[in-house]
């Protein structure tokens, strides 16, 4: 047994400052002394900390971090170091599970893929692919995303596949592909080690990404440490360490982001020649920005003025600049809007493609940049545009398929508009992979109801039986990490393999086996009669994987498992001209924004309507990066007299998603287990609320019942975080999951939907 520290109590452990690199600390915490070690990574957040599985008798009994991993250099966080526990989880669904006379009952492998078979062959008898529907996950492999992307789109035919990555990065990817014509984030996590300043935007990397935040630390142990920029409404831990902290009224990122823009622009301080060299779009934004004064800023955010100048002081004067942007960014209003705003920040100052410059519209889930990548969330494989035919006809060569078999009619669904088609009976079987909508989707009474309806055939995924599983037609137990081989890709392109450690419990299979199952009963074919999926193994399938991605942005196929194997993890495009991979995109200031070659033509930002070819082709930026602009609007929801306070949701630093592994941790459950409402000091003494008197919270939606937190947060906003749901749910039943008090509405651009702002009243239930 051995625990190098406890990362409950110091969550980022001791400080090791900088010396021209960022030295190495192995963080370990096993229970047994293990028999052998296997090469993995992390999959509790988009970090994917390089890590070895310990092993002893067919048992995981720790994890350690891999110092040759470019990713951690040997840190690990809380999550990383204690939720495998969940992997050995009493609770384990071991075999599958089929509805009959309203009860869950267990049933063979054969009888619930053939209840999912025999509906999916009666839904195409009828012509109806697009009745069925899959929403999967950002916790899977590239081999399973891509299997999955494969048979979806070039088996079944269907146009609805989407990811619960809908919800933590779409507008990561939309931002991308606006700025700079496809996905693919230009930095490298290393651009932290040297950069003069971080602006973080909506990002609580403190408690999101917590190796990362430590490798800021240590910055700011060492001698130059960066300045910080903060954009957030709490104090949370990131915004204590921050040379500026803008604390912005909910809902209004656009009119800070745009107050910045134009202080940076009237003190001139952007790179003229990189503007017009690199850039369209520069006379639309000074127009846009032109108006937000900082006093006008103020006015609306509550910023105050010669805050807003000191955090434009810092980012129009540094030299290098590492910009991110996260979940109070994106689940917010005009998320798409705000997010090319923190990448117009770096292109005005022509920081972008060199050491110490890097702009990470971070992931949020640990594998949803894959999501994107291969075809699983709504995008095509390798970023490809579905509104170019030429993207569409190479597609149709690599899987040897006619190209009107892929659905490429219109923009691919997007999830919460898949949840509306099964809401309204057109989706009649819904496939749900490893991810649970009952606890994470806004407005939970609806995603309830429309989980029960008679019509729809739910089908559930899941390593362990939740809320969502509870309410499905037929539950198939997976295997997870550690009990399966695969790949998976970090927010700043970085590849990890993780290999099989130890066999799943009973009789459950990896998402790869499942869906290689139902591609063979399905028996779908390529042109020529043969099988459309050709790969039995994850090896086969990633070989397979890195032709469709050659020549796109997301190159693999320079890798294969063998470099994957015995080292660090290799960022993409790892190719014939990065053979060990590339740390900047856009190192020449060449864009992906040519006509022939970009993943969108593009929307406008406050209708979300597409740009036709045509219109795009006309205006073609051929390389250069879009200065996009865009005007604050205020939010649909705002407080009332019946509501009369601002809600919004996040994360704490110890558990994950709808803790269905960090849950099951031990020493995780009991660092944090109960959900909170934190609400300020003001606002506490007008209702009589004390820290630990349990405070209802209701909106139109519903309402939750949680134990107060008072401080920390601006007033006249309430803050919960969105893990707690009713699995391990408190004993006197009350409600408590934040997302009963969240909007069913999203982003125009993105579809992400918004669980950032919405309006409430709130009440002390008892002290
Ligand atoms: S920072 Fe993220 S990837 Fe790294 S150990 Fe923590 S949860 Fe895992």
């Amino acid at each position: 047994m051995n625990e190098t520290r406890d990362s409950i109590q110091d969550i980022w452990g001791p400080r090791t400052p900088h010396e021209g690199y960022w030295p190495q600390r192995v963080d370990e915490r096993t229970t047994e002394e293990p028999h052998h070690w296997v090469q993995s990574a992390c999959v509790l957040c988009s970090n994917c900390c390089g890590l070895d599985i310990g092993v002893r008798d067919g048992r995981i009994v720790g994890v350690r971090g891999r110092a040759v991993d470019r990713v951690n250099h040997g840190r690990l966080g809380p999550k990383g170091l204690h939720a495998w526990e969940a992997n050995h989880s009493p609770d384990r669904l071991t075999t599958p599970l089929i509805r009959r006379n309203g009860q869950l009952e267990p049933a063979t492998w054969d009888e619930a893929m053939s209840l999912i078979v025999s509906k999916s062959k009666e839904l195409l008898a009828e012509g109806h692919s697009s009745a069925i529907g899959f929403y999967t996950s950002g916790q899977l492999f590239i081999e399973e995303y891509y299997t999955l992307g494969v048979l979806g789109k070039a088996g079944l035919g269907t146009p609805h596949m989407d990811g619960n990555t809908r919800l933590c990065t779409a507008t990561a990817g939309a931002a991308l592909k606006l700025s700079f014509g496809t996905d693919g984030q230009a930095g490298s996590f290393a651009d932290l080690d040297t950069t003069e300043a971080v602006l973080l935007v909506g990002h609580n990397m403190a408690s999101q990404q917590t190796v990362l935040w430590a490798r800021i630390l240590d910055r700011l142990a060492s001698v130059n440490p960066p300045k910080l920029v903060v954009i957030d409404p709490r104090l949370t831990y990131t915004a204590q360490h921050a040379t500026v902290h803008l604390a912005p009224r909910v809902g209004t990122n656009v009119a800070v982001l745009n107050g910045l823009l134009h202080l940076i622009i009237e003190n001139g301080q952007i790179d003229y020649d990189f503007v017009s060299d690199h850039t369209v779009g520069f006379e639309e934004l000074v127009r846009t920005v032109g108006k937000w004064t900082p006093e006008r800023v103020e006015a609306l955010t509550g910023v105050p003025a010669a805050k807003l100048r000191a955090a434009a002081h810092i980012l129009g004067t540094c030299q290098t600049l590492v910009s991110t942007a996260l979940q109070g960014v994106y689940q917010s209003m005009q998320a798409t809007a705000a997010a090319v705003q923190v990448n117009n920040i770096n292109l005005l100052r022509g920081l972008i493609g060199s050491p110490g410059n890097a702009i990470l519209q971070m992931n949020g889930q640990p594998t949803s940049q894959n999501t994107r990548e291969c075809g699983a969330d709504g995008d095509l494989p390798g970023f490809r545009n579905w509104d170019n035919p030429a993207h569409i006809a190479d597609l149709a060569r690599i899987w040897n398929v006619d190209l009107d078999k892929i659905p490429h009619w219109a923009p691919p669904t997007h999830a919460m508009q898949i949840w509306r088609y099964c809401e309204t009976g057109s989706i009649k079987l819904l496939w749900i992979q490893a991810t649970n909508p009952a606890v994470s989707l806004p407005d939970l009474g609806r995603i309830r109801k429309i989980l029960q309806q008679q019509d729809l055939l739910v089908v559930v995924e899941d390593a362990f039986m939740t809320e969502t599983g509870q309410l499905a037609d037929v539950v198939l137990p997976a295997a997870i990490w550690g009990e399966k081989t695969g790949t998976f890709t970090n927010t700043d392109r970085t590849v990890h393999l993780s290999y099989k450690a130890i066999e799943p419990p009973g009789q459950a299979r990896s998402d790869f086996d499942i869906l290689l199952d139902y591609a063979a009963r399905m028996d779908f074919r390529d042109k020529d009669g043969q099988p459309l999926i050709k790969w039995r193994t994850p090896e086969e399938a990633f070989e397979a994987w890195k032709v469709c991605s050659k020549g796109r942005p997301c190159d693999y196929s320079g890798m294969s498992y063998a470099l994957l194997t015995g080292g660090s993890g290799i960022q993409w495009p790892c190719n014939e001209q990065h053979p060990h991979g590339a740390a900047h995109l856009y190192t020449d200031h060449v864009f992906n924004t040519h006509f022939d070659y970009c993943e969108t033509y593009g929307y406008d930002l406050e209708t979300g309507a597409e740009k036709q070819p045509e219109e795009y082709q006309a205006n073609d930026p051929d390389g250069r990066a879009v200065l996009l602009a865009a005007d604050y609007e205020p939010p649909h929801e705002a407080p009332d007299e019946a509501y009369p306070l601002w809600f919004t949701s996040g994360r704490v630093v110890y558990h994950f998603h709808t803790r269905t592994k960090t849950g099951r941790a031990h020493a995780l459950h009991h660092a944090a287990p109960e959900g909170f409402v934190q609400l300020s000091e003001e606002d506490a003494a007008r209702y009589g609320i004390a820290t630990g008197d349990l405070v209802e919270v209701t909106s139109r939606r519903g309402h939750a019942t949680e134990p107060a937190r008072v401080g920390g947060i601006e007033p006249g906003l309430i803050f919960m975080p969105f893990h707690y749901g009713y699995w391990d749910e408190p004993k006197d039943g009350r409600p408590r999951a934040a997302n009963e008090l969240t909007l069913t509405e999203w982003d125009p651009i993105s579809k992400q939907p918004h669980f950032k702002y919405a309006a409430v009243r709130i009440r002390k239930v008892h002290a």
